[in-house]
């Protein structure tokens, strides 16, 4: 297998899915050709199309019907949604997925004995906008609360200097707490859009644990540092995390289990998931679209097409040529954010209190959260994990590895002697963490509208209308867009 290295973003998704232990990454993938058995796994599982297998692969030829009322592209969270309830609402629907899993940057997929996540950590839990929109398609998930496990907050802070505190209100001089609590309560009514999170804060208070808490909250909900993130958007998240309370969770198995509910709710009404088979074109004429290609011509029609692959994807299947100037130049401009996750497992446990910790003042990271601190399960060999996750600011990546490293060290002293294995993932260039960040002009209304100026084709994901905690925004632009689609499929 050869790897052409200038196309890899890191993700690392094919160092978890080889079963050969036979690719390395520090950023970048490499092939360790002495184990490599040639068994073409990480050809499928690669978003950027990295991997040449020595011999040609068969096409992959299933079985696809002529027409469908509506076709999916991707099989991420947000097209997983849309299917699933188009397909209940009694329509024909295909999804269609690239990769050969379903859930994009929002499942887990198995290493060493552990769950590690391909992007996501964790829904807030069954009030969060994803919690709602499965408990409405009737889709029951079994969550594992704060409550669950006896805790009641959700973060804790933590600074490389070694100060530690149980909670953010607990970190803060009394008059920043007032400052803090005046602030969120102001931005509830009216929080300005065009003020940074930074400015809006310092508006309230100086205080220098406020502001660096801000930031790495700020940072870890979206991988942009609190200067660029509007207030507006600081304030939702916060609302939205509080609504979670002692009920935030994380789906028990991972957030896996949201999708496997997703795609069980799909095909039992009928609807279809072909798994490898990616999207080559959108068709359109006359400015309307009216179907998709597959490799090898083969052509599905459909009367409204879904496309959950990001705007960069969009300009690529649709052609500049079919859109009109203005809106190509929108989705051109759209400025995505590049961040990584340093996955570790520990044998003993880093931290034993809130399942994420906040971590102001580090060169990288900002946050670390231990899914097995909710689920241990989630770890076969009894392991600790952790993703440590934080905003990459340089390409390169291996150095930016190395400052997150040393930041584990300097938070957590036992961090080296517990260490049994870490995989980075770093998601950037045309696998990022968002391809619209939570970023001005890129927030709620001002982001991408579902409905395009391709009749017939529409948008769901993570870039589409919607505020607040990352992946959670998603639903708000799903349902959206499931109104909009009455007219289209009667
Ligand atoms: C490191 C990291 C941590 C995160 N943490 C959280 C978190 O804790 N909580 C949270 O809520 N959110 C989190 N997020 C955000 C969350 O992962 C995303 O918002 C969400 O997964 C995006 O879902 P989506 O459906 O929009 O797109 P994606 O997950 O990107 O899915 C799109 C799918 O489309 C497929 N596709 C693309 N092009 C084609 C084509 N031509 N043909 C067929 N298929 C195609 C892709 O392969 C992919 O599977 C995190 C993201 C990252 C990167």
């Amino acid at each position: 297998m050869r790897l052409i290295r200038e196309r890899c973003t890191g993700c690392a998704y094919c160092v978890l899915t080889c079963p050969y232990q036979a690719i390395a990454t520090d950023g970048w993938a490499e092939v360790l050709a002495n184990r490599c058995t040639e068994c073409n796994l990480c050809y499928y599982v690669c978003p950027n199309d990295c991997f040449v297998p020595d011999a040609p692969l068969k096409p992959y030829r299933p079985r696809i019907r002529q027409r469908y009322n509506a076709v999916v592209i991707g099989a991420g969270i947000g097209g997983l949604m849309a299917g699933a309830a188009l397909a209940r609402a009694g329509h024909s629907v295909a999804v269609f997925e690239k990769l050969g899993f379903p859930g994009g940057r929002y499942t887990e997929i198995d290493y060493r004995g552990a769950a590690v996540t391909t992007g996501a950590w964790t829904s807030l839990g069954p009030k969060s906008h994803i919690g709602r929109f499965l408990a409405d398609l009737g889709i029951q998930i079994d969550y594992r609360s704060l409550d669950d496990v006896g805790l009641s907050e959700q973060y804790s802070i933590r600074c490389p200097d070694r100060r530690h505190s149980p909670s953010l209100l607990e970190l803060l001089t009394a008059d920043a707490r007032r400052a803090w609590l005046r602030a969120i309560a102001r931005g509830r009514q009216h929080a300005p859009p065009d003020t940074s999170a930074h400015d809006y804060m310092a508006s309230f208070s100086a205080d220098p644990d406020l502001l660096g808490a801000v930031d790495a909250i700020a940072a870890t909900a979206s991988g942009l540092s609190c200067h660029l993130m509007p207030a507006s958007e600081y304030v939702q998240i916060t609302l939205d995390a509080r609504l979670a309370g002692v009920d935030f969770a994380m789906p028990t198995g991972g957030v896996r289990t949201i999708i496997k509910g997703l795609t069980r709710t799909l095909r039992e009404a009928g609807g279809d998931l072909f798994l490898r088979t990616p999207v080559t074109r959108i068709l359109v004429s006359d400015g309307r679209a009216s179907g998709i290609e597959l490799a090898a011509d083969r052509h599905v029609e459909a009367s409204v097409i879904l496309h959950n692959g990001g705007p960069g994807q969009l300009v690529q299947l649709v052609g500049p040529q079919n859109l009109p100037p203005d809106y190509l130049e929108r989705l051109r401009g759209l400025k995505g954010v590049d961040c990584a996750a340093l996955f570790c497992a520990t044998r003993q446990p880093l931290f034993d209190d809130a399942p994420i910790v906040m971590t102001p003042g580090c060169q990288r990271l900002v946050g670390v959260f231990s899914p097995t601190r909710l689920d241990p399960r989630l770890s076969r060999e009894g392991l600790h994990l952790y993703d440590a996750f934080f905003p990459v600011c340089d390409d390169d990546r291996r150095a930016e590895l190395g400052l997150a490293w040393a930041d584990m060290q300097a938070l957590f002293p036992a961090f080296d002697q517990s260490l049994v294995w870490y995989v980075p993932m770093f998601f950037t260039g045309a696998w990022p963490g968002t391809e619209s960040g939570q970023t001005f002009g890129q927030t709620g209304e001002q982001r991408l509208d579902p409905v395009t100026p391709i009749q017939g084709l529409h948008l769901v994901g993570m870039d589409v209308k919607g505020s607040g905690v990352a992946g959670d925004l998603i639903p708000v632009g799903v349902r959206r867009l499931l109104d909009t689609l009455d007219c289209w499929l009667g």
